[in-house]
């Protein structure tokens, strides 16, 4: 087994652990943006979000959703960014699917995930349409 998450899942890799179910881990990120952040991880590993069954993507989200109250109990965190990197193309370095929670203070500066995309294409409405029908398939 190469895979860090999964070897961290596996006990094998210490972890400042948060939160676990049988199906989910959650842990400090090591190098934390801000804070208190957590990855919240499926136990199986998929490398990518649409790679996980079902179950396991509702339960990253049940344990994201647990960490975000902890988060703003505990740690008086007044906001969250929530995030994946899903892809390399996106920035994902570790390839085992993990959801990114990085408690968010009024005034810390960094803005939001739209501060990301600083060329945003000017789309048109037909465009909209044809995107909106391409992706319903
Ligand atoms: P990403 O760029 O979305 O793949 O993010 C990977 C994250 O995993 C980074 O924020 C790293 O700091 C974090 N990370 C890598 N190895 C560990 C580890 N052993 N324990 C905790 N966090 C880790």
């Amino acid at each position: 087994m190469t895979c860090v998450f999964c070897k961290i899942a596996a006990g094998d890799i210490p972890s400042h652990k948060v939160a676990e179910t049988d199906r989910v881990l959650a842990f400090l990120d090591v190098k934390p943006l801000a804070t208190g952040h957590v990855l919240v991880v499926p136990k199986r590993h998929a490398e990518r979000v649409a790679d996980m069954p079902p179950e396991d993507a509702h339960a990253v989200m049940d344990v994201a959703q647990r960490v975000l109250r902890r988060l703003s109990g505990a740690l008086g965190a007044e906001g969250a960014t929530v995030a994946w990197n899903d892809g390399r193309a996106a920035g994902q370095e570790v390839q085992h699917a993990h959801l990114h929670v990085v408690p968010r203070r009024e005034g810390d500066g960094f803005g939001p995930v739209h501060a990301l995309f600083t060329k945003r294409p000017e789309t048109s409405a037909p465009q909209l349409q044809e995107i909106a029908a391409k992706l319903r398939g």
